[in-house]
């Protein structure tokens, strides 16, 4: 949190509560959660805090790399306050987004290099595939359809 208010003080950006209490929710969760489910998940606590208000938190932390935007695709945004690379996995039933831990791919943009022109700044992994709930309930179906 004292990198928190440091980091707004450099960047002379207001700290309001809202953008505290955002920043504070993604660090108390690994679950990526969208714009919406950040709002929903605060409506109690902070009642008066619009859904528009959220994202332009958010917009704020993305700006000063204090959360970490990720595109799952179709439009859809999710976040993370664990802004170091790291790999995601998406279930491709339920949507969660996990991180993958203990692997990197920050070589990658080493890599790479043999391959474009570019000049290589960043790179985003994701792999695809069902959560082991996903996973176990379809595994139930099977069953059930056999019987
Ligand atoms: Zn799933
Ligand atoms: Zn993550």
């Amino acid at each position: 949190m004292l990198n928190f208010t440091q980091i707004f003080k450099e960047k002379k950006l207001k700290l309001t509560p809202q953008r505290i209490a955002v920043y504070k929710y993604l660090c108390s969760t690994t679950e990526h959660p969208s714009a919406e489910t950040i709002y929903k998940s605060l409506q109690e606590d902070y009642p008066t805090m619009s859904l528009a208000t959220v994202y332009k938190a958010l917009k704020v932390l993305v700006s000063v790399n204090l959360v970490q935007e990720l595109n799952v695709g179709e439009g859809n945004f999710r976040y993370d306050a664990s802004v170091c690379p790291h790999p995601h996995i998406q279930c491709i039933k339920c949507s969660r987004v996990d991180d993958v831990n203990g692997i990197s791919f920050v070589h990658l943009n080493d890599d790479i290099k043999d391959y474009t022109d570019y000049e290589v700044l960043l790179n985003q992994v994701y792999f695809y595939g069902l959560c082991s709930e996903c996973k176990n309930s379809a595994q139930l179906e099977e069953k059930n359809e056999t019987k």
